[in-house]
């Protein structure tokens, strides 16, 4: 069984063909520019390598079109028949409390998505782009909406709600959501194989740290809290995004610099994170170069970024009351050992012993805790396109 996993984005839209037999990736690339100009699809496929297709693309149907070609075309393709794609599995950011697992797309799922678009203006748009896309170009191929939202639908309602008047919940659905959940699960699912233990009698703390970064306090397999919100924005300092502030910066800010909320907005979300505080780079790799070039803000940035880590983990401990393991995963937590050795020093009172030599690797499952550690540290590669494939797979 092949399934196509799709990942749309306002102007961009990733995909992988995935053989379920054995989860080896067929073909994989990114549409790029879509609705700008110069757009252009980066495609791969088993044992042809890499090509760049340079067309017009005017909308997300536009760039569907010109991703099953490539998967067709006899030179660089994975397939010979559209047939042969038994479904396509949607990444979509946000599904509000509506949806609590993954589900087979139809139009009841279409119309409460519409309506979860509020909550996601940048994101559930040209996620319903691209499903409106197949329902046109792949008529009759089942389609399953996996979202990053979900997994954390268990969290308790001490752990969602915010201390505001109850009444914007009720009227407006305020509330802490959650995101990254499919890699939070994934990761979480992979740890507890690792361990050899069911995922019911473990206590683990996931981190996710790419771009975006969130953590999660995942018990007996549930998430019961995450550190992002009602937006992405909430939590960990990230590459751009500011994280946990004091919610009384945004109205002295637009005062005193005159921002609308359009401005201020971006300023937390493009502006803010290490790249602010370092004035560097919002890349990690860029930064840790200049703190050991002697950068005092690069420091800072790294310095910051890592205690808001440790911060959550202890506090998501105590949540738990107990802690077997912390998973580290994506671009930082794959690949910086110092970031993972920061971040741990300090914990040893929760159990916690990085072992130097084992933490000298990158992007590949490892456990990277000394061997009488209590609580494991673990490096977990994630990988959302699989963990799509597969709640497809299980649902078609
Ligand atoms: P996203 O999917 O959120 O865009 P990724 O999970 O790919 O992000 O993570 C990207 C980030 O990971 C980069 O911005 C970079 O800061 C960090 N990263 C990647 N490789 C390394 C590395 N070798 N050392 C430190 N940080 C890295």
């Amino acid at each position: 069984m092949k399934i196509l996993v799709l990942n749309c984005g306002s102007s961009s839209l990733k995909y992988q063909l995935i053989n379920m037999e054995d989860e080896s990736v067929l073909a994989k690339g990114i549409a790029e520019r879509i609705g700008i100009d110069h757009s252009f699809v980066k495609h791969e496929s088993e044992g042809n390598g890499k090509v760049v297709i340079e067309e017009a693309m005017k909308d997300h149907k536009d760039a569907i079109r010109l991703v099953l070609e490539a998967l067709l075309d006899e030179n660089h393709g994975a397939i010979k028949t559209m047939d042969e794609i038994r479904a396509v599995g949607h990444r979509v950011v946000h599904a509000g409390e509506m949806f609590s697992g993954s589900v087979v797309i139809n139009q009841e799922v279409i119309d409460a998505l519409e309506e979860c678009s509020a909550l996601a203006p940048l994101h559930n748009p040209p996620n319903l782009m691209g499903i409106y896309a197949c329902q046109e170009i792949l008529p009759g191929t089942p389609m399953v909406g996996v979202f990053d939202t979900a997994f954390h639908q268990t969290m308790p309602a001490d752990s969602y709600t915010y201390a505001l008047p109850y009444e914007y919940y009720e009227k407006y659905k305020i509330r802490r959501y959650g995101f990254h959940g499919t890699s939070h699960k994934y990761v979480a699912l992979k740890a507890a194989e690792i361990l050899g233990k069911p995922v019911e009698e473990l206590k683990m703390v996931t981190c996710h740290l790419g771009n975006g970064a969130s953590i999660a306090a995942v018990d007996g397999g549930k998430s019961i809290d995450t550190s992002m919100g009602f937006t992405p924005l909430e939590g960990l300092v990230m590459g751009t995004r500011c994280g946990d502030i004091d919610p009384a910066i945004t109205t002295f800010l637009m005062e005193k610099e005159n921002l609308n909320y359009k401005e201020l907005n971006n300023v937390m979300n493009k502006k803010s994170g290490v790249l602010g505080i370092s004035g560097v780079s919002s890349d990690f790799r860029d930064i840790e170069e200049e703190a050991e070039k002697g950068n005092e803000r690069a420091q800072l940035a790294l310095d910051v970024y890592h205690k808001r880590v440790k911060k959550y983990i202890g506090a998501y401990a105590a949540e738990m009351g107990g802690l077997d393991a912390v998973v580290f995963t994506a671009g930082l937590g794959e690949n910086s050992k110092t970031s993972r050795a920061e971040m741990c020093k300090g914990l040893e009172f929760l159990g916690i012993k990085i072992d130097d030599q084992k933490n000298d690797v990158r992007g590949k499952e490892a456990i990277v805790s000394t061997d009488d550690s209590r609580t494991k540290v673990l490096l977990i590669p994630t990988n959302e396109e699989l963990a799509i494939a597969r709640e497809t797979r299980s649902l078609v």
